[in-house]
This record gives structure tokens, C-alpha cells and sequence, in this order.
């Protein structure tokens, strides 16, 4: 058995229909009672949901959170914080108002209680983004992971199908990664197996019956576990290529998780055989990469580059921006794999057992 690294951090999770209720008593618990509850301008009406649960500990609403954090939305936000003098900070929302909680929680050390309504994961991480100039930029920072996160499945019945598929295939692929990471633990890799297997039963289950709290509340589960994976192993391929697709081509975040990772999936299945065997038991599948295809067909979620607005000229240079530092990952990167990589995912062609063995042996 191969030696490893585990290391737990001290994050309460609370979990269950109805668990908003609990917010104030969560506060309450950190001794916080000067609270900004932050959201995203969709979401500002469950804020103030939340800001009415917390009665007296709320002190303000900033409904101020974009997508990918661009460094314009922290300073309105850190104003309003230093406004009402917070004490801390609830996110409530997707990834981008847990990514404007953790910019303010990296900038003034103060905590954060995480309510996520979509699959994204960030709750459970101490990473960080933000963009600035069209390049984001990510780091790791304990201060900026969340100290409480409620799991509330009646919160994410309002997610529409479109939103759902790709957002739990953004899951997915914290999981299918961390099965594969060079530092994953044996806890990690169960970790992921189980969320791959929520989220593959879950998800059908959410877009055949959108207004079951229970079929809501299994994507959930596999969305916690998927974010635990992320927060520790050390990603490779499928998200450094989307973190480029999204920061320099300005593509969705979930849309491009869900177009790439088949094709990430197939490229590293030569070279992490055993991961790629784990994940597609988890998926059901007889094979990963085309198991993760077909789930991505069925949720309705987009499965080419093309699809999404990215043009077939661009595709060089994200390829090259993708080669250009060297990370860790078990196949080897190479332009030209990429290339092809960034071809079959422009086309969205479904990989197939055939073309991964042929890799296997070239
Ligand atoms: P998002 O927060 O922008 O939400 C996606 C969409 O869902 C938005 O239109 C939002 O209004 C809507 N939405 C959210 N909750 C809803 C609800 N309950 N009902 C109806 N609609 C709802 O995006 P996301 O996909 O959740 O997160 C993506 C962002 O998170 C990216 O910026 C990504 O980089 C970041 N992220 C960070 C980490 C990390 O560890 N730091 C991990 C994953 C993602």
C-alpha cells in the first residue's frame, strides 16, 4: 500500500429539508451576531430570507456576487461590510456568492457560514478566486473556508434543470479528478466514489422529478461529498483546462465542466486505469469516459465546445495557454493530445471504449 497524507478540517456540516431554519443557532454557536448576508442579484430574495431567519444577527443584504468574482464586486462589497461593521459573513447561493464571502474573508479574517444552493462545492474548500483583467486568479487560504455550511435540499428545488445537469457534472468532476490525484488519500477516494455514485443516481432523478426534495437531496449529498474530494486532492487536466476555457474565453463554468470532462476522463484513462475502473462502478457504466457522456446526454446539459459559443479557430491557442506551465497529472501533456482533446470536446463526440484503448497502447 502506497503511503499517503489525510488531513481533516474542522468544517460543521448541518444537513437536511429545512435545515435554514437553523441558521441563527449556527451563528449563534460561532458567536457571531453582526452578520452580512451575501447573494448574487438572482438569489437577493433568499437572502433576505435568511436575513429574517437571523433576526437580530443580520446586520445587512449585499446581493452584489457575478460569476467568477471580478475584483469590481469586492470593493462595493467590503464597503458594505465595513458599513454595518459585520461580524462575519453568511453565502448563501451558487459558487459565485461563496467566492465574494471568501474574498471578503481573505481581505478582513472574518468567517464564513455557507448555505450553497447549487452543486458547485466551494463551501467546503479554502480556495480562493478572483479575476482581474479577464485572468483569474486562485489561491489557497484557510481563513477563506467556510466554518459552518447548511445543507438545505428544499433550497435547491428552485434550480432549473438547465442549471442542475451542468452544475452536478461540475461535481462529478471533483470527484473523477481526486480518484485519480497524485495526493488523494484512501478516505479521499471513497469520499469520491460515493459522491460520483449520489450524483449519478441523484441527478436523473432531479431533471425526472424537479420538485422532489428527497431525489434533491441526493444530488446534494453527492455535491458535499464532491466538494470535501476538491478541498483535498490536487486537481488535474479536466480543471486546469476549464479554468482556462472559462477565465480567457469567458465560458460558462458548469457548461464547460460538463462539455470537457468525458474527454479529460478518456484522456487519463491509460494512465490511471484503476481511478477510471472505480469511477465508472460508481457510475454504473462499463466504461468512465462515455458513462460521464451519456449521464451529461440524459441531464440535457451541453456536450460540445461548440455548442457553448467557443469558436473552432480558438482552439490552438487554448491548447497551447493549457501546456504552457507543468502540472501534475497521470497522463502526460502533450500539445498535440490536447489538441485532439480540445477537437473531440469542440465537436462533442462521445468517447468511446475503442478510442480509449487505442490510446492506452499508442
Ligand atoms: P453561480 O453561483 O453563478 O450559480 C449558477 C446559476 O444558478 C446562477 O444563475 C444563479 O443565479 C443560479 N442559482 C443559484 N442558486 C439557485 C437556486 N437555488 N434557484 C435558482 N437558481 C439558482 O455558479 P456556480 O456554478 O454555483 O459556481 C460557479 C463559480 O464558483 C465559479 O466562479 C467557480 O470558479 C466557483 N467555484 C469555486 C470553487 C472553490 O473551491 N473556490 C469550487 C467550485 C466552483
Amino acid at each position: 500500500m502506497r503511503s499517503f497524507v489525510h488531513e481533516s478540517a474542522a468544517v460543521r456540516v448541518v444537513f437536511g429539508a429545512g435545515t435554514l431554519a437553523a441558521l441563527a443557532e449556527e451563528a449563534a454557536r460561532l458567536g457571531l451576531d453582526r452578520l452580512l448576508v451575501v447573494s448574487s442579484p438572482g438569489q437577493r430574495t433568499l437572502a433576505e430570507r435568511a436575513a429574517a431567519i437571523l433576526g437580530p444577527r443580520a446586520a445587512a443584504v449585499h446581493a452584489g456576487a457575478v460569476m467568477h468574482v471580478p475584483r469590481e464586486s469586492v470593493g462595493p462589497a467590503l464597503d458594505a461590510a465595513s458599513a454595518v461593521g459585520a461580524d462575519g459573513y453568511v453565502a448563501i447561493g451558487g459558487g459565485s456568492a461563496i467566492g465574494l464571502a471568501k474574498a471578503l474573508a481573505r481581505a478582513t479574517g472574518r468567517p464564513i457560514i455557507a448555505v450553497p444552493t447549487t452543486y458547485a462545492g466551494s463551501e467546503m474548500t479554502p480556495i480562493w478566486g478572483q479575476t482581474e483583467g479577464g485572468v483569474k486568479a486562485t489561491g489557497r487560504d484557510e481563513r477563506v473556508r467556510p466554518r459552518a455550511v447548511i445543507y438545505d435540499p428544499e433550497l435547491t428545488v428552485s434550480l432549473p434543470p438547465r442549471v442542475a445537469g451542468p452544475s452536478g457534472i461540475n461535481a462529478l468532476a471533483h470527484c473523477v479528478e481526486a480518484l485519480y490525484a497524485f495526493d488523494a488519500s484512501p478516505i479521499t477516494m471513497l469520499i469520491a466514489e460515493e459522491g460520483i455514485r449520489a450524483l449519478a443516481a441523484g441527478l436523473p432523478a432531479v431533471i425526472a422529478e424537479p420538485e422532489s426534495v428527497e431525489a434533491r437531496g441526493r444530488a446534494l449529498y453527492g455535491a458535499w461529498l464532491a466538494g470535501s474530494a476538491l478541498a483535498s486532492a490536487t486537481l488535474g487536466l479536466h480543471h486546469k483546462l476549464c479554468h482556462t476555457l472559462g477565465g480567457s474565453f469567458n465560458l460558462p463554468h458548469a457548461e464547460v465542466h460538463t462539455v470537457i470532462l468525458p474527454h479529460a476522463a478518456a484522456y487519463n484513462a491509460p494512465a490511471a486505469p484503476e481511478a477510471l475502473a472505480r469511477a465508472a462502478r460508481a457510475l454504473g457504466a462499463p466504461s468512465a469516459p462515455a458513462g460521464i457522456f451519456d449521464l451529461a446526454v440524459a441531464l440535457g446539459a451541453p456536450t460540445s465546445l461548440a455548442a457553448l459559443g467557443m469558436v473552432e479557430a480558438d482552439l490552438d491557442r487554448a491548447a497551447e495557454l493549457a501546456t504552457r506551465s507543468p502540472y501534475p497529472n497521470p497522463a502526460p501533456l502533450t500539445r498535440e493530445g490536447i489538441r485532439r482533446l480540445m477537437d473531440d470536446a469542440f465537436h462533442g463526440r462521445r468517447p468511446d471504449q475503442a478510442d480509449t484503448e487505442l490510446r492506452a497502447r499508442s
